[in-house]
This record gives C-alpha cells, structure tokens and sequence, in this order.
C-alpha cells in the first residue's frame, strides 16, 4: 500500500496528537495531587464492572444498548485497524492466529463482522434518536453526526476493503466466494459482484476504501481530544480511577494547612479535570436533577464544560506553573477565580453552586463516574470560610448550631424535652442499654418530627430493646455546616460528637452498641464521614430496624391502616446509603396498607430539595423541588405520603401546603405509620 506514505501519515498524525496530548495532560501534572493508584483490585473491578461491562449505559436501555454496539465495535475492530496499517508495509501482515487459514482467524473476523453490523445499527439509531425523537437530555451539535459518521465511516471502509480482496482473490468472481465466517464483507462482495465491476475499478475502490480508513483513523485520533469524543481516551481510566470512599462522604480538609476548598483552578486536583475531560455530555445526569428538572442554574453535565474550558483556556498560564518555584505564587495570584460573586469575576456563577442539594443522582447516573458533589462543595468552602461569600439565610445556621448545637438556635439544654412523660432514659443515668438513639436536631426541636421520636420510642418499648438517649449531651452532627461549605464549624461539632458517641457506643464503652438514626443525614455524617475524625460506630437507620423487629417478630403489626401509600426515597438513606427497601418492607407489614410507587423511585429518586444544607435556604429560582416532587406523589393516587427523613417530611409537607393539596395528601414517616398498626403497650 505504500510504506512510505503510510510512515508520512502515522509520522504526522502522531506528532499532533501527542502535541495536543502533552498540552491536555500536562495540565494534570500541575493540578493539586490526588492518590488514586491504591487499591488495584477495587480499581480493576470497578474497570470490569462500569468500564468494560459498561454497567450504567443499560439503564436507559434502548441508547444504552446501542452505544454498547458501538463500544464493542471499538474492541473488536481496533486490532483490525492494527492490521490495516500494517498491511500498508507489509501485504502479508497480521497478527498471530489471525492469518488466513491459521486457528482464530474465523471466529475473530466473524467477530468482527458482527460487531461492525451492530455499530453500524448504532450509528443508525443515534442519528434517528438525535433528528427525530430528540430527547432532551441530548445536547445537539455537529460534532456527534461528525463523529457518527466516522465510525460508520470506518465500519463501512473496512467491509469494502475486504469485500475486494474476496472478489479478487477469488478466480471466479461470483458470490459464490462467499466467506461464511465474513458474513458481513461477504455480502458487501455479492452486492459488489451485481455491479459488475472491473478487476480494476475494484483494485481501486479496494486501495480508496484503504486510505480512507487509515486517514479516518488519524484524523478522528486527533480529533478526539478537542471535543466530547475525549471520553474514548479518557473514560476507561476515569473509571478506573474513582472514588473508592462512600459517596457520602466528604473529603477532610486539613485546615491547619489552610486548606479551604476551592478557589481557583490549581485548587482543582488532577482527577477533577479529568472528570470533565470524560464527559461525554450524554445528558443522564440531568433527568433526575432536582436543579435542572425544575430550572435551576446547575447542571453536572455542564459544569463539566465550564470548569473544562475554564481550564484550557488558561492552558499557557498553568503550564508555566509546572517549572516555576520562585514566582509561583505571584502566578496563582494571577489566576482568576473559579466562581464570579460580588468582589471578582469567574466562570461559575455564584446561584450554581448553591443550587445542588448534593442528592447524588447525578453520580449515580453518569455511565464514567464523574464526581460532581466534592467539587461544588469544595467551591463553596472556599465561599464560607475565606470570602464570607454566602446565602444569607446561613448565616443564621451558622450562628445556631455555633451558639446552641442546633441549626435552629433553640436552647441546647431543652434537647430532651421531647420526651418529657416517656421515661426515656439518658446514657449518662448509667443504667444498661443495647441501642444508643441518636435523636437529631430535627428530632429533638422540631414539633412534627417530635412525633416520630414519641413514634419511635412506642415500637422501642413494644419491641422491648434496652436503649437510651444523650440528651443535652448531644450536638448537631454539622452536617448541614458541612454541605453549607462551613468545614471549621463541622469538624468543631463533630469532633465533640465523635468524643461523647466514643463514650457511649464506640471505643470507650463498655461494650459496642448499636446507633439508631432516625435522620438520614445523621446517619450518613456519623457512619461515613465521623471515621475520619476516629469515630467508628455501628449504624442502623430506624426504617432499617423497623424491617429488623418486623422480621424477627419482635413487633407484630395487627391494626390495619386501610390507606393507599406512596413511599418517597431520601437521598441521604437511598442513593448515598443503598438503604431502599427496610423502609418499603416495614411498610409491607402493615395490614390492609397498599403501596404505590412513584414513577422516579428508589436509586432514580426525586429530591426534596432540602439535601446539601438546602433546607436552609430560600429556593428563589424556577419551580421549587418540593411541589415537582409532590406532584409525582399525588399522581399516584395515594393519600398519604410515607418519609424517612425529617428534612424530607418538612418539605413535602410545605410541597402539599403549597400545592393546595393539605386536605387530600397527609405526610406521615414510616416509623408513625408501623406505630399506628402496633396495639399500645400496657
Ligand atoms: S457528567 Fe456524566 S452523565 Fe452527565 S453528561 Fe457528562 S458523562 Fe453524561
Ligand atoms: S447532586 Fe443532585 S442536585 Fe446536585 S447536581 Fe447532582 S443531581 Fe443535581
């Protein structure tokens, strides 16, 4: 085929792809370090299971299983573009085994031709999904039909070529050279043949097919690292590097060391901007996003192109960072800020980083793994704790939970009069106890939920558990402090915790017992986030030990609740903690209750919109996220919507109110509807 064109073209090509490369991950190398190389094991399975196995794309089936063809057609047909190169040196070129006559040769290239088929298919259906059906997910633009057309370009290259070389190399010249194990290349030569065409004109369509795969090749290799196509490079290892920690967990930050979140791009660590170079703008973060479901200024798929561009876009600037050592910090001064507020300008407006309720359904649903919550977060640290650059409605969260442990800022030393006239023992009292319940601020001060803890303390007695509570001893955990960006205020309230719970339930006590959160967001601060402070504590949810007492009989549910009920997830229990069916089975034991489920539940879930320290916060843009949510409940047809989070219950309560709907839509959390099924206790 020409060796010497084909070294000039590999010769080229690879030096603008590795100039572009050097530039693309040469950023890398001067963002902040992040070790993501521990934990082979964990890695390769996540690699086999989410990369390979392309787990995620199947949940939306229909594009998830076309983009699995084409997936396939790439580690398929990738050693069959090898061999083309090769054969521009060599016509005798190919790998080992996969000569003609020698043993894979058959299965591999009817592989090949399978997969080119079903790519092919693939290419069809995007191209339809974009014109005509259109979702609204799917950002449109000239580079997917670009890059759709090359891929079918190439598929349709290759099967030409070699459709030619069957009908040359065979001396009869008629279809019934047929090669069963190249279906597909044979029936492009039968279709060849019908034409009639010359030995000549096949030569040459046979060398055009040639070139205009192997350019194909070259120019979509370079091509990939300007646009979305970049995930063909980097989405693999993206998987391959992801967070091993639970998502409900946030990073430390070292404050000593003055670290407080993100400023600007060299605060970025490396694997935060090869996020944005995986995203492949596919859109599946957004349909389950409360922010962008109900018009809010945030989405995951597009800050990725923001801080994406934000970055190259400072490209020579970050690059002279890399050999600086004196005047580096005069460069990092010269940077401008990541988020715009009143005092600088920025890429990232200020409303879209208060807009996340952080309920994870975007990290959830992205096919590469992409974090999304760390990074806002840490944008709006930087916001609180160096600029004072924040809602002001947190400002009196802040103050409460600073002054009195709770973010209402009600008397700390009044937290255990809910259960005034229940006899509820305190841990201090020194008495025994099995179950240490961790009542929450929403537990302790807010009257709706009161009634759970008072719910919740009637199965404990039916049940018979041996348990107590802290009382005054107990502080907020400081989770919403943390979701607000406010790490200093977190780590003083939970390091006082992790102390008083050690003394009770962990390290210290006598013996390990078992925690009871009745908030979601408690339960995941104390089980995924206090181990970073020395806090290792044994965990239930009260949904959790409701399934528990119901399935060991500790608890017989005998009065019927003759209602139709629809169970909405929390994010905080469901997604970030795989906690979606102990609340649904509580619920299934009760007589006469029927269950109706909600079109997003479970892992798909719809926010509240109180997650991310949101409930604290006015909601002043769009739709608010409770009343959507509400909506998809009263069209169940259920008249009662069942909860497992206190900040949950608050807003969809306020949703109903809203809504209009407080006379045909009652709230009510698992645990008062398992209490009302109970028969009182003498
Ligand atoms: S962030 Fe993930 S889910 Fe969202 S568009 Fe990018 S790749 Fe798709
Ligand atoms: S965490 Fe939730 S609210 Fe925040 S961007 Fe992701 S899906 Fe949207």
């Amino acid at each position: 085929m020409g060796p010497i064109a084909i070294s000039a073209l590999l010769v080229i090509a690879g030096a603008f792809f590795l100039w572009t490369i050097r530039t693309r991950f040469g950023l890398l190398f001067v963002l902040k370090s992040e070790n993501r190389f521990d934990q082979v094991g964990r890695r390769v399975g996540a690699l086999l299971e989410f990369g390979l196995g392309q787990r995620r794309m199947i949940d939306d089936p229909l594009p998830g299983l076309m983009h699995i063809f084409i997936f396939l057609a790439f580690m398929v047909v990738a050693l069959r573009t090898v061999t083309m190169f090769g054969l521009g040196f060599s016509k005798a070129f190919h790998f080992p085994l996969l000569g003609p006559g020698e043993a894979l040769f058959g299965p591999y290239y009817l592989a090949r031709d399978i997969v080119a088929v079903l790519a092919l298919v693939g290419c069809a259906y995007f191209v339809f999904n974009r014109l005509v059906l259109k979702p609204d997910r799917v950002t449109r633009s000239w580079e997917a039909y670009f890059i759709l057309g090359m891929i079918a370009g190439l598929m349709v290259t290759d099967l030409t070529f070699e459709a030619t070389e069957l009908i040359l190399a065979s001396p009869a010249r008629s279809p019934a050279l047929l090669d069963p194990w190249r279906p597909a290349a044979s029936a492009v030569a039968s279709l060849l043949t019908t034409m009639g065409l010359s030995a000549a004109t096949l030569g040459a369509l046979g060398l055009f097919c040639y070139w205009a795969h192997v350019t194909q090749i070259v120019v979509f290799g370079n091509f990939l690292p300007y646009g979305k196509h970049f995930h063909i490079i980097t989405g693999l290892p993206n998987v391959y590097f992801k967070r091993l920690t639970p998502s409900g967990q946030l990073r430390k930050l070292d404050l000593e060391a003055e670290d407080f979140g993100v400023a600007k791009a060299t605060d970025l660590s490396w694997k935060q901007l090869f996020d944005t170079y995986s995203c492949t703008e596919c859109g599946r973060c957004e349909t389950n996003c409360p922010t962008y479901v109900t018009g809010k200024p945030l989405t995951h798929k597009e800050l990725n192109q923001t801080i994406k561009h934000h970055l190259l876009d400072l490209t020579p600037s970050l690059l002279q960072l890399a050999g600086a050592k004196d005047n580096r910090a005069k460069l990092i001064d010269g940077l401008p800020h990541l988020v715009k507020n009143n005092e600088h300008d920025g890429a990232i407006a200020e409303d879209t980083i208060w807009a996340c309720t952080t309920c994870g359904w975007c990290e959830t649903a992205c096919p590469v793994l992409i974090e999304n919550v760390p990074r806002i977060i840490d944008m709006r640290r930087y916001a609180v704790m160096a600029e004072s650059a924040f809602p002001p409605e947190a400002a009196r969260v802040f103050k409460g939970m600073e002054t009195h442990g709770n973010p209402w800022g009600l008397d700390g030393t009044t937290r255990a009069d809910w259960a005034a006239g229940l006899n509820v023992p305190l841990a201090s009292a020194g008495e025994d106890y099995d179950y240490l319940f961790w009542v929450g601020c929403a537990g302790s001060f807010d009257d709706r939920q009161k009634k759970v803890s008072r719910a919740l303390v009637q199965i404990f007695r039916t049940a018979g558990l041996k348990f107590a509570i802290l009382g005054a001893e107990e502080t907020c955990t400081g989770d919403p402090a943390r979701r607000l960006g406010n790490e200093y205020l977190y780590q003083t309230l939970a390091q006082a915790n992790v102390e008083t719970l050690n003394k009770y339930a962990g390290a210290a006590a006598p013996r390990k017992r078992r925690v009871i959160a009745q908030c979601p967001h408690c339960f995941n601060t104390l089980k995924n986030e206090y181990p970073q402070l020395g806090g290792h504590f044994e965990l239930v949810h009260h949904t959790q030990l409701l399934a528990e007492l119901l399935h060991d009989a500790k608890i017989t549910p005998k009065l019927s609740v003759e209602e139709q009920v629809t169970y909405h997830d929390s994010c905080y229990l469901g997604r970030h903690n795989g906690v979606f069916e102990a609340p649904r089975e509580a619920l299934a034991k009760i007589p006469k209750l029927k269950l109706l489920e909600m079109p997003r539940n479970r892992k798909e879930g719809f926010c509240c919109g109180a997650g991310g320290g949101r409930m604290w916060l006015e909601e002043r843009i769009g739709q608010r996220v409770n009343q959507n949510r509400v909506n998809e409940a009263a069209a169940t047809g259920a008249k009662i919507v069942a909860t497992a989070c206190p900040f949950c219950t608050t807003m969809i309560r306020d949703g109903v109110n809203e809504t209009g709907r407080s006379e045909a839509l009652a709230v009510f959390d698992v645990a008062e509807l398992v209490a009302r099924s109970l028969e009182k206790p003498a």
